[in-house]
């Protein structure tokens, strides 16, 4: 991989995308003295406040994802979504991370394929493009399972689980490619975020436990016990494997679920991910602030956790109306609040990280 000259300060990051995650990398990106410009369609564009200018511009419009580019210097992404051929809007020579990673992780089949290629177990799964497919699957894989669109699901959405084959007969096949694959019966869930550089040094954090509710994250807790921390290394070596092969700069998550047989690869986000949140008061360097680094060409920072005890939660809903009761609670926890403007029910609000050196320190 081509080595590069780090970007000098006051040079411009784009971000394409302007939710939570691209707020978070802005202000990691302003404490090392870069500019950031987002790009996004018109919405609650939650980055735009940390950022000093914002195009709200559709992902159609050519000539404003053009006039975008030609403000930054490097252009990076908070959101897998984003389609393909506005990405090919913008030279690649400035894109970071390698845009093969967002074409591959856009499509579940694709990277299924791609990590099974590198060695990674999946749960067993079948493209599916009808009603009979549906039935096909159901009767070679076996219920229960999940039917998932293989574009444009997250949190959850986009999925339908399916208990037996009779349930089956309830599902409305959606209409676009689907897979449909068997449930795993896992003991816990967790995820390998790692961020690489130009030089291809690779520096990765801790693992939390990870705790959804109806597809969504909820909580992320170290430490991550002892089914995770024995199955870590085997999850490391294939999102390594992954970011050599992608030729990756910049931060990469993998997810994997914790079976009794040993990792199962769930999925991959070619980006910052919710389970390392805890990362910005629980490590050495934060996810955030390592993405920057690593697409500005700066040498990565330690990912080192720095408490006995760190736990995550999100904030969702209407929880975030009250959510500054929080602050008065014991144990110092740390409350980010994303500036969302509507708090609509599933919606993720904010998220808190508490932190403990695991003795008590006596009262406060
Ligand atoms: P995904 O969008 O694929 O990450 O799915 C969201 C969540 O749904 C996962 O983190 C799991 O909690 C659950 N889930 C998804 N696929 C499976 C599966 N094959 N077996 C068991 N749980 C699953």
């Amino acid at each position: 991989m081509a080595e590069r000259a780090p970007l000098p300060p006051g040079s411009t990051i784009g971000i394409l995308g302007g939710g939570q995650l691209g707020r978070m990398l802005a202000i990691a990106a302003k404490q090392l003295g870069y500019r950031c410009i987002g790009y996004a369609p018109p919405g609650d564009n939650v980055a735009a406040s940390a950022c000093d200018d914002f195009f709200d511009n559709g992902w159609g419009e050519t000539a404003a994802l053009a006039a975008f580019a030609s403000k930054c210097d490097v252009v990076t992404w908070e959101f897998e979504n984003v389609p393909l051929t506005a990405v090919g809007a913008i030279p690649e020579r400035m894109l970071a991370p390698n845009p093969r990673a967002l074409q591959i992780a856009q499509d579940r089949l694709n990277e299924k394929r791609f990590v099974e290629e590198l060695g990674a177990t999946c749960a067993p799964y079948m493209r599916v493009e009808s009603d009979e497919e549906l039935t096909r699957a159901i009767d070679r894989i076996g219920a229960p399972g999940i039917l998932k669109t293989a574009r444009d699901g997250y949190d959850g959405k986009g999925q339908w689980r399916i208990g037996s084959s009779r349930e089956a007969e309830g599902v409305r096949f959606p209409g676009q490619t689907c897979i449909y694959e068997g449930l795993v019966d896992f003991e816990t869930e967790f995820s390998v975020i790692l961020a690489r550089g130009y030089d291809g040094s690779i520096r990765i954090w801790d693992s939390t436990a990870n705790t959804h509710e109806g597809g969504m994250l909820v909580r992320s807790a170290l430490p991550a016990g002892e089914i995770v921390e024995a199955q870590v290394e085997e999850a490391r070596a294939i999102a390594k494997k992954t970011a050599k092969a992608l030729g990756y700069v910049g931060v990469l998550t993998l997810e994997f679920f914790a079976t009794r047989n040993g990792p199962v690869f769930n999925e991959m986000a070619p980006r910052v991910h919710n389970s390392g949140h805890w990362t910005i008061e629980g490590a050495a360097t934060s996810q955030f602030e390592n993405h920057i680094r690593a697409i500005c060409a700066l040498p990565l920072g330690g990912t080192a956790t720095r408490f006995a005890e760190i736990e995550m939660r999100n904030i969702v809903g209407e929880q975030a109306l009250a959510a500054h009761r929080i602050l008065s609670e014991a144990g110092e926890p740390h409350l980010h609040l994303y500036g969302k403007r509507e708090a609509r029910a599933g919606r993720k609000m904010g998220h808190v990280t508490r932190v403990s050196h695991g003795i008590s320190h006596g009262k406060p």
